[in-house]
């Protein structure tokens, strides 16, 4: 264990009552583990030095993905495989954005242990797990009272959830639409290497009528765009009733709109001017492919 992670014990629990009592007997010296992947990201910066107790929940029923009734339910210790392998069964164009966002993410040791509870609890903002669900809509289902909170709103900023204590992340659930309706999502990311980090990613889903034009549209942007996923309201709002085959108008709408939207840092790795470039970049070509797979095309 890291300097910065000592902890005395290491407690796998057998049932969600003793998550839950162990959580709230120990407060901030007690810390959920899944994949154990995460963990270590938030114990280099100090912020685990008191924990002295990881409780690992691997064994209660969480590793499960279910398309069921118009939703699909994802099992808080559902690895980054196992959701890969069912979301591309369940051939959704609507969850392109998760096949596209786990397709990014490497190394595929890690997507075999890596489970969607830590992927959201870590809170990382440059993660690409997240954004995908948000474009998506997905909502966070929260032991033990069955609290609900959209995702966008349980990511607070760096390192921080909305989880009170005694609480732990049970399920992420996805809203589908109708499947009859015309919808398709799609997800984008740019990094220095195969296995770094976004500098910028994107996260699109849109809906589209008969006559062709966009009726819905949402759009997360990650990597450095500020403390947490940002949902591009502008962007949306402007997508509505344009056409979403006509690239050239997709390009001057996003040039028009990405500044409103979106004020991303600038760091050793990419300047921000150069992220709000890569911004318009890859989120012509997330709405572009979201529409391609709503009208039909190739998942
Ligand atoms: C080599 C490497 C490469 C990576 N590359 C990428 C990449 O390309 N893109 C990307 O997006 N990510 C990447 N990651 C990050 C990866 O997505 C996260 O490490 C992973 O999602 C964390 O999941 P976990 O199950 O291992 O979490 P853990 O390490 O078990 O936990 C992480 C945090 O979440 C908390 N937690 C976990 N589950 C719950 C729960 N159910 N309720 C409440 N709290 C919980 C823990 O207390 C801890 O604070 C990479 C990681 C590594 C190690």
């Amino acid at each position: 264990m890291s300097q910065s992670l000592n902890p005395r014990e290491y407690v796998i629990v057998q049932s969600e009552a003793e998550a839950t009592e162990l959580l709230t007997k120990r407060g901030e010296k007690a810390r959920i583990i899944a994949g154990g992947t995460g963990i270590y990201e938030v114990a280099h910066r100090g912020l685990f030095a008191e924990v002295e107790v990881l409780i690992d929940i691997t064994r209660l029923n969480l590793n499960y993905v279910n398309v069921k009734e118009r939703s699909l339910r994802i099992g808080s210790c559902a690895t980054m495989t196992s959701i890969f392998e069912a979301v591309q069964l369940a051939g959704y164009p609507e969850l392109g954005a998760l096949l596209d966002a786990l397709q990014a993410i490497q190394p595929l040791q890690v997507k075999n242990v890596a489970t969607v509870g830590g992927a959201i609890c870590t809170a990382i903002p440059f993660f690409d797990l997240p954004v995908s669900l948000i474009a998506l809509g997905a909502e966070v289902l929260i032991a033990p009272d069955s609290r609900t909170v959209k995702l966008v709103d349980f990511i607070k900023g760096h390192f921080a959830v909305d989880l009170q204590a005694g609480e732990f992340v049970k399920e992420v659930n996805v809203p589908l639409l109708e499947r009859s309706e015309a919808v398709g999502s799609a997800f984008q990311k740019f990094a220095l290497t195969g296995d770094d980090w976004a500098i910028i990613n994107c996260g699109s889903r849109v809906k589209i009528k008969e006559d062709g034009l966009i009726s819905e549209a949402r759009v997360c942007f990650g990597g450095g765009v500020g403390e947490k996923p940002k949902r591009a309201d502008k962007i949306e709002r402007a997508l509505v009733g344009s056409s979403a085959a006509d690239e050239n108008s997709l390009k001057t709408l996003l040039d028009d709109n990405v500044e409103q939207d979106l004020d991303p840092i600038s760091d050793l790795r990419a300047s921000s001017k150069y992220r709000t470039h890569l911004a318009k970049v890859l989120a012509r070509r997330s709405i572009l492919r979201s529409a391609q797979l709503a009208n039909g095309g190739n998942a």
